[in-house]
């Protein structure tokens, strides 16, 4: 390497320092550390050899082709796939975020196939991944939120009674994001097959450790093909199939499916476009990765590793159900768990989980903050802190757990951040609507959080203020809001 590269590198090391730490667990979201650094250094090296590879052509470059194949069988043998009549068909994508929304696309064009007038509709649980919102969004679906309880569970009844001829997508979590709730699955596939309307099953995040979760102690209940109407699953490599970011598999009961989630055109005068997943030219570098990672750990490394996460993950919920004002969220599966304050207890014992974060964080782990909602129904769920579990959580958790029961002692009894005279003295944040740049950005300087812009802008430490302030202010402003601040980030 020259000098000037070995000067790039340099360069680009100096702005990884201000990352959060991909590795040794300090970060209990976003990341998915194995501990195993043969397994980085294998990843590497695989999707180093295919750097110049265009995913768009398999037939130009068959090894895509071969590795999405393999991927795609071992995906389909987690989830019992095996086991249908018909073959399981299966597209490698880049996230979970693309598998969701192509699980809609497919979903609706099959609706409109069938005769289907005027909008289709997405059925979900309104714990369901906010993919399905963009995929709403993206793809002129309405989505048709079903309430929850506060453990985060849905009535099958009140699903069932929301499927009409319209609905062209049911959605489940095996488990969901925010409360790592199982839904009901069974019981809504077989509704949703009875009426012949499609059933996807979300685990994205469940998908690569449910199937090496169960201990005899604790059967789950079925969550994948083995389950009658279940037509598509979705699961994320680059979660807990421990591959680096930029690989998930949409699986399909129905070959069809999978096609109608393709998009291919003769109708312009260069090469003929085939687009089985969304992109057009595609690095097949974490295709690789995924792949030599899958090949390494097999079954049994899958296994090894999800023991690992479900260790760490009853210390830990026992260490948060042992905790003064804090409560586990619910009956949660898989190794993720969100956090709330007991509300049992007297107000000065309470934990605001948001709070806590904050402090958690001073202490060197950083947690994440959701916030509360208002359903429907009247049912509020609660301000909530995520914790995502990884192997290497169970390294260090006399650490951990030590932070998280000091950093309730700090802060039990402080009320939860409350922002509504806010909206009084700025009532430009009460307005539910969309904003110009220059609007938001002198609005967010009211509220002292552009802190100038381009790189390195600082977003505060605090965190508990900024999701107070989601608490009241109407969404649409407040996605507003968020985007400026994010939009700024790049922008010199
Ligand atoms: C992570 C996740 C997604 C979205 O996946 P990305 O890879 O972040 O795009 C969708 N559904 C569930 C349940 C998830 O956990």
């Amino acid at each position: 390497m020259d000098e000037q590269a070995t000067d790039i590198l340099a360069q680009l090391a100096r702005l990884r320092a201000d990352d959060a730490p991909t590795h040794g667990g300090r970060v209990l979201s976003y990341v998915y550390d194995s501990g195993l650094a043969e397994l980085d250094e294998l990843a590497r090296a695989a999707a180093a050899s295919v750097q110049s590879v265009n995913g768009l052509d398999p037939t130009a470059f068959p090894s895509v082709a071969r590795m999405e194949a393999d991927v795609i069988d071992f995906a389909v043998g987690l989830t019992h796939g095996h086991r249908r009549d018909t073959p399981v068909a299966g597209l490698v994508t880049s996230g979970g975020t693309e598998s969701c929304l192509l699980a809609a696309k497919s979903a609706r064009d099959r609706w409109h196939a069938r005769g289907g007038e005027g909008t289709p509709v997405i059925v979900a649980p309104v714990t369901v991944h906010a993919a399905f919102h963009k995929a709403a969004h993206y793809f002129g679906l309405e989505l048709d939120l079903i309430p929850v309880d506060d453990g985060g569970v849905v009535a099958v009844g009140d699903i069932v009674t929301r499927l009409t001829p319209q609905t062209a997508l049911v959605v489940v979590s095996a488990p969901c994001y925010p409360f790592a709730v199982l839904d009901p699955i069974s019981a809504i596939a077989a509704a949703a097959a009875e009426r012949g309307i499609a059933c996807h099953v979300d685990a994205c995040i469940g998908g690569w450790v449910l199937p090496f979760w169960e201990d005899g102690e604790n059967p789950l209940p079925p969550w994948d093909f083995r389950v009658d109407g279940v037509s598509s699953i979705s699961l994320d490599a680059h979660k807990y199939g421990y591959a680096p970011k930029g690989a998930s598999v949409l699986l399909f009961a129905d070959p069809d499916a999978k096609r109608a989630a393709a998009f291919a055109t003769t109708q312009w005068p260069g090469y003929p476009v085939v687009n089985p997943t969304m992109l057009g030219s595609r690095s097949a570098m974490s295709l690789a990765a995924a792949w030599a990672v899958i090949a390494y750990l097999d079954r049994n490394g899958f296994g090894e590793l999800t023991a690992r996460c479900r260790q760490a993950t009853r210390v830990l919920q026992d260490c948060v159900a042992g905790i003064d004002g804090l409560r586990v969220v619910g009956r949660p599966v898989g190794p993720l768990f969100a956090v709330t304050a007991d509300s049992a207890v007297p107000e000065d014992h309470r934990v605001d989980p948001h709070i806590w974060a904050d402090r958690v964080r001073e202490l060197g782990w950083v947690l994440q903050p959701q916030p509360g909602l208002g359903q429907t129904s009247g049912v509020v769920l609660p301000r909530t802190t995520h914790l995502t579990v990884t192997p290497v959580t169970a390294d260090d958790l006399d650490d951990l757990t030590a932070a998280l029961r000091s950093a309730a002692d700090d802060v039990r009894g402080t009320p939860p951040v409350d922002l509504t005279e806010l909206l009084s003295a700025i009532p430009e944040l009460a307005v539910d609507d969309v904003l110009d740049t220059a609007d938001a950005q002198r609005i967010l300087g009211t509220l002292g959080l552009d802190s100038g812009s381009g790189p390195g802008s600082a977003l505060p430490d605090q965190l508990a203020p900024v999701m107070a302030l989601l608490d009241v202010i109407p969404p649409r402003r407040a996605e507003a809001l968020l985007t400026e601040l994010l939009a700024r980030l790049n922008e010199r």
